[in-house]
C-alpha cells in the first residue's frame, strides 16, 4: 500500500494519491481508522447519507477547511456506478435559486453546466404562457444531481473527505457520537465522532432515535397527495428540455427532462401525474386505455393540452402498473440536534414536493457546513460546547427557512387544482408575482419572505376579488331580472 501517514504533535498530514481519497474499500477504511484515531486532532464528522444534502455538506467541508476529517456513509451503491434514473420515481428536479446558491458557493457552476441540462423556466401549456427563469439553474434526476455533487468532492481532492458506499450507519449514542457501521458483506464496526449528521432522508433513522427524547416534538401534515410517473417515450425531440412543462391540473401533470444514457444531450422525459386520494389513483390505474386517455386529455384547464402526443400506449400501460408514491406528507421537527448529532435536509424537514426538497436541503447543508467551519475553527473552545454552539447557529438561521417551505407546501395542495377557482387563483398569484412556489425559486427572496408574499397576495385577492365577484354577481342578477321583466312585458303586449 503506497500511502504514508505522518503524525505530528498538533496536526495530521495525510500523504496519499488524491484518487484514493474519495472512495476506498471498507476494509482499508477500517484499518486506517484504527491506526489513526488516537492521534487525530481534526474534528471527526460522520455524515449519514450521500443524498444531495449529505454531499453538499461534505463538499463544503472539503472546500472550506482542512480542520475536519469527514466520512460519508451511504447504504446505497456508488452513484457513479448506479443507474441515474428509476422509471418508477424519476421525477425531474430543478436546481434553482436556493440550490443554485449552494452550487455557486461551492464554485461548482461550471461542473453543473457541463453535466446537467440548463434550466430555462416553466412552460404553462394550459394557458399558453412561458415564464423564463433568470439566473443559474439545472434540471436532472436525483441520481444526476448526486453524481455531479460527487464530482465536486472529487475536484476538491481533499484527503480528509471520504464517501463510503454500501455502508449502513446507525447512531448508538447521541451524546458520545457513537456510530455503528455495517458493510454490505455484514462487517460491523463501532466508531466515535465529534459531530454526527443525519442526512439520511425523509425516513431518517437518526430522527427516529431523537424522537425518543422527552424534549422532541413533531407535527405532521398529510394532504393525501400521490403521484405516479409517466414515461414520455415519443416525439419528445419537439420539446425544450430546459423547460418544465405543466400539461394539466386534474390530474396535475408536470413534465421535465433528465439525463439519458448519453448524458444531457440525450434527454429522457418523465411526467409526474399528481392527484389527491388513493381512490383517484386506483381509478387512473384501473381505467380502460380509452378512458385514461380521455381523462388525461381533459386534465388541462383552462386549455386542454397534447400530452398524449408524447406517450405511447405501452407507456400508459406501464404507468397503470406502477405503485403511487405519497407526495403530500411533511413533518416539522424540533429540536434538530441533540448531543453530537444534528439533522439536515429531508431528515430534519421532509415536506411535500413543491420543487424545493433538493434546493432547501442543499442550501441548508451549506449553512450547516459554514456553521461548523466557523464554530469549530481551531481555538474555538472545548469541543462539546463549540459543537452545541455551531448546531444552535445553524438551527437559528435555517429552521425558520425550512419551516416556511413546509408552510408553502401545505398551501399548495394538488387536490385544490380540481377546482377551477383555485387554478385561477394560482395563475393570478403567479402573474402578480406573489405565488409562494414561484417565489421560492428566487434566491434573492428568503423562503420566509416568499411565504409572507404568498399570504398577502391571497389577502389582496380576497380584498379586491370578493367585492368584484359580489358586484359582478349583483349586476348579473339585475340584468337577468331586467331581461325577464322585458320578456314578460313583451309577452303581455303580444
Ligand atoms: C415524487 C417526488 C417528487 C419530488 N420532486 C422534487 C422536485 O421537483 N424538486 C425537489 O427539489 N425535490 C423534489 N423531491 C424531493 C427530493 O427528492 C428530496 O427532498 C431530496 O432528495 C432530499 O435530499 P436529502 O439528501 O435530504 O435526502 P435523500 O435524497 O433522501 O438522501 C438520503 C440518503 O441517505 C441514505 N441513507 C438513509 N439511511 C441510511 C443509513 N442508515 N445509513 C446510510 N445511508 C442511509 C439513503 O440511501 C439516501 O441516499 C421529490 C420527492 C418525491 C418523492
Amino acid at each position: 500500500m503506497f500511502f504514508i501517514v505522518l503524525h505530528l504533535p498538533f496536526s495530521k498530514i495525510w500523504l496519499r494519491p488524491p484518487f484514493l481519497a474519495a472512495r476506498r474499500s471498507y476494509k482499508l477504511w477500517l484499518l486506517e481508522k484504527t491506526l489513526w484515531s488516537p492521534f487525530s486532532m481534526s474534528t471527526r464528522v460522520a455524515i449519514i447519507g450521500a443524498g444531495p444534502a449529505g454531499l453538499v455538506l461534505a463538499a463544503t467541508l472539503a472546500k472550506k477547511s482542512s480542520a475536519f476529517s469527514v466520512k460519508v456513509f451511504e447504504q446505497g451503491a456508488d452513484h457513479k456506478a448506479a443507474a441515474s434514473y428509476d422509471p418508477n420515481r424519476s421525477y425531474t428536479i430543478d436546481i434553482t435559486g436556493h440550490g443554485a446558491l449552494a452550487v455557486e458557493a461551492l464554485g461548482a457552476t461550471e461542473l453543473f453546466d457541463e453535466k446537467l441540462i440548463k434550466f430555462k423556466g416553466l412552460r404553462i401549456l394550459i394557458t399558453g404562457e412561458d415564464h423564463w427563469f433568470d439566473g443559474n439553474g439545472w434540471t436532472g434526476s436525483r441520481g444526476d444531481i448526486c453524481k455531479t455533487l460527487l464530482g465536486v468532492i472529487d475536484e476538491a481532492a481533499s484527503p480528509n473527505v471520504e464517501v463510503l458506499f454500501d455502508t449502513t450507519a446507525e447512531v448508538l449514542d447521541m451524546m458520545k457520537g457513537t456510530v455503528q457501521t455495517t458493510s454490505k458483506a455484514g462487517e460491523r464496526a463501532v466508531h466515535e465522532f465529534d459531530v454526527v449528521v443525519g442526512a439520511d432522508g425523509a425516513g431518517s433513522k437518526l430522527r427516529g432515535v431523537m424522537s425518543k427524547l422527552p424534549s422532541f416534538a413533531m407535527s405532521s401534515i398529510n394532504m393525501e397527495n400521490y403521484s405516479i410517473m409517466l414515461h414520455m417515450d415519443q416525439n419528445t425531440s419537439e420539446l425544450d428540455p430546459g423547460l418544465l412543462h405543466i400539461f394539466g391540473t386534474d390530474p396535475f401533470l408536470v413534465a421535465g427532462a433528465i439525463n439519458g444514457n448519453g448524458g444531457k444531450s440525450d434527454p429522457l422525459w418523465f411526467c409526474q401525474v399528481g392527484f389527491k386520494g388513493l381512490d383517484k389513483g386506483k381509478w387512473l390505474q384501473e381505467a380502460s386505455l380509452k378512458d385514461l386517455k380521455t381523462k388525461l386529455k381533459k386534465s388541462g384547464w383552462p386549455k386542454s393540452t397534447d400530452l398524449l402526443r408524447y406517450v405511447s400506449d405501452k407507456s400508459l400501460q406501464e404507468f397503470q402498473a406502477r405503485m403511487p408514491q405519497a407526495t403530500g406528507k411533511g413533518k416539522m421537527v424540533s429540536p434538530w440536534s441533540h448531543g453530537r448529532c444534528v439533522l439536515v435536509g429531508d431528515a430534519g424537514a421532509p415536506f411535500p414536493p413543491i420543487g424545493q426538497g433538493v434546493n432547501c436541503g442543499m442550501q441548508g447543508a451549506l449553512v450547516l457546513g459554514e456553521a461548523l467551519v466557523e464554530g469549530l475553527a481551531p481555538g474555538s473552545g472545548p469541543c462539546e460546547v463549540a459543537v452545541t454552539k455551531a448546531f444552535q447557529a445553524f438551527t437559528e438561521k435555517w429552521k425558520p427557512e425550512a419551516d416556511a417551505v413546509t408552510d408553502i407546501s401545505a398551501l399548495t395542495d394538488v387536490g385544490k387544482f380540481t377546482n377551477p377557482l383555485e387554478v385561477a387563483k394560482t395563475l393570478v398569484l403567479t402573474k402578480i408575482k406573489c405565488g409562494g412556489v414561484q417565489l421560492a425559486k428566487d434566491a434573492t427572496v428568503t423562503y420566509q419572505e416568499a411565504l409572507a408574499a404568498h399570504k398577502s397576495g391571497v389577502r389582496m385577492l380576497w380584498l379586491f376579488g370578493l367585492p368584484t365577484l359580489v358586484s359582478a354577481g349583483a349586476v348579473m342578477i339585475y340584468l337577468a331580472r331586467e331581461v325577464s321583466l322585458a320578456a314578460f312585458g313583451l309577452r303581455l303586449i303580444q
